[in-house]
């Protein structure tokens, strides 16, 4: 801080709302969060990321001292489109409060915990410069909501060549179904999805001799995916599970046998399963009912969990001694960057509500961002007041 008047969280919020960073564009966002972060004594490092058929972002490393440990901030500026835009109460970049709630595209998902995270330190140092020993880094991405292919993934890379450490790192994604301390995020289970092409010989319906149809062979193959059960589930995952998301056969003609029928299926898996293996049992069903078939399998993420132990306990105590719940630690709901940071340093997510985030009227109450903020502060006093010994005890 150095105009010695302190970051308001709501106000920042709302500045970083007014950007319309609808994925992949930025509209200053990360500049914001840059200049920001630099009034702190951040060093900060802008940095774009292109790769042919995607996409150029923007992406932001800032980090304030050179010692370890090195507890990180993640998230993103990014937002997904505003859909139906007349279907929203209010404007969704005016970033208006009415009756104590802070509406705009982003409030949630997640600039509010941003706007947390950069008031949280503010308050953090205008205790404690120069009297805690390590460093506090901030990694904000702007292709969370997109391919994910220009954004943090590169970034890690990034501090990978040059040789920087995340030693812990929390996510701000919204992670609260209902009320603020609902749940901690600690892993996510992983995600295949398969495309299944039978073919056949397209025919006369009234000569089916002179044809072979290929759906009631996709319909026996579908039968079998959906009708296992691949696991129990464990401590941590719910059980894996399969859903078929489109059959398409695109044969309008009822005395028609279609040449082929795709089905397009996805399974989040947990810790019980590795992505070989469900490959391998897919394609054996397929092999069993027989004849000619393509299978393209793309495993979107791997399973990951970050074990109940130090980190976790830090962050649920500070959101215990904050809105007076027990957040429970789940490994449900859609993936986020956690699932590249965890091969880097254990990983937890908290953030705001998630009920709202992705829809019309996104919306975070004032007071959740602000009782956010001193979350985040409670984990920086008492994350930087572990002893190291201690910390590398419970390295995860
Ligand atoms: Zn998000």
């Amino acid at each position: 801080m150095t105009d010695n008047k302190p970051i308001d969280p709501i106000e920042l919020t709302r500045a970083l709302i007014r950007c319309a960073s609808v994925t992949p564009l930025d509209d200053g966002a990360l500049s914001l969060t840059n200049t920001t972060l630099e009034k702190l004594g951040f060093v900060t490092h802008s940095m774009t990321f292109s790769e042919d058929g995607t996409p150029d972002v923007n992406n932001l490393y800032a980090r304030l001292g050179d010692s370890e440990p090195n507890f990180c901030f993640a998230g993103h500026t990014d937002v997904v489109p505003v859909g139906d835009a007349a279907a929203w109460k209010l404007e969704p970049f005016a970033a208006e409060i009415r009756d104590g709630i802070l509406y705009g595209r982003g409030a949630t998902d997640m600039k509010g915990a941003v706007a947390a995270f950069i008031a949280a330190i503010d308050i953090f140092l205008s205790k404690r410069r120069g009297l805690f020993e390590g460093s506090i880094s901030l990694l904000i991405t702007g292709d969370e909501e997109g391919p994910s292919i220009n954004g943090t993934v590169k970034v890690l890379d990034w501090l990978a060549d040059r040789g920087e450490i995340l030693n812990h790192c929390l996510v701000g994604e919204p992670t609260n179904p209902d009320n603020l301390g609902d749940m901690i995020k600690i892993g996510r289970r992983g995600s295949l999805t398969g495309t299944l092409t039978v073919n056949g010989t397209q025919g006369h319906v009234a000569y089916p001799h002179l044809a072979d149809n290929p759906l009631p062979r996709l319909i026996k193959i579908l039968e079998r995916f959906t009708g296992h059960s691949f696991d129990n589930g464990n401590e941590h995952f719910t059980r894996t599970n399969l859903e078929i998301a489109s059959i398409d056969v695109g044969n309008p003609a009822s005395n028609v046998i279609p040449a082929n029928a795709t089905a397009l299926f996805n399974i989040r898996f947990n810790t019980e399963q590795t992505s070989d293996n469900l490959e391998e049992w897919l394609r054996t069903q397929c092999d069993e009912i027989g004849g000619d078939y393509t299978l393209n399998i793309t495993v979107g993420a791997q399973p990951f969990l970050t074990r109940p132990g130090y980190f976790t306990d830090l962050i649920s105590k500070a959101v215990a001694e904050v809105t007076g719940n027990k957040p429970a630690l789940t490994t449900t709901g859609g993936t986020s960057d956690a699932r590249f940071i965890h091969h880097y340093c254990p990983v937890a997510e908290f953030g705001l509500i998630s009920e709202t985030m992705h829809k019309v009227d996104e919306q975070a109450t004032v007071s959740d961002i602000e009782r956010l903020t001193t979350i985040y502060v409670r984990i920086l006093e008492s994350y930087f007041e572990t002893t190291g010994a201690s910390r590398q005890n419970h390295a995860s």
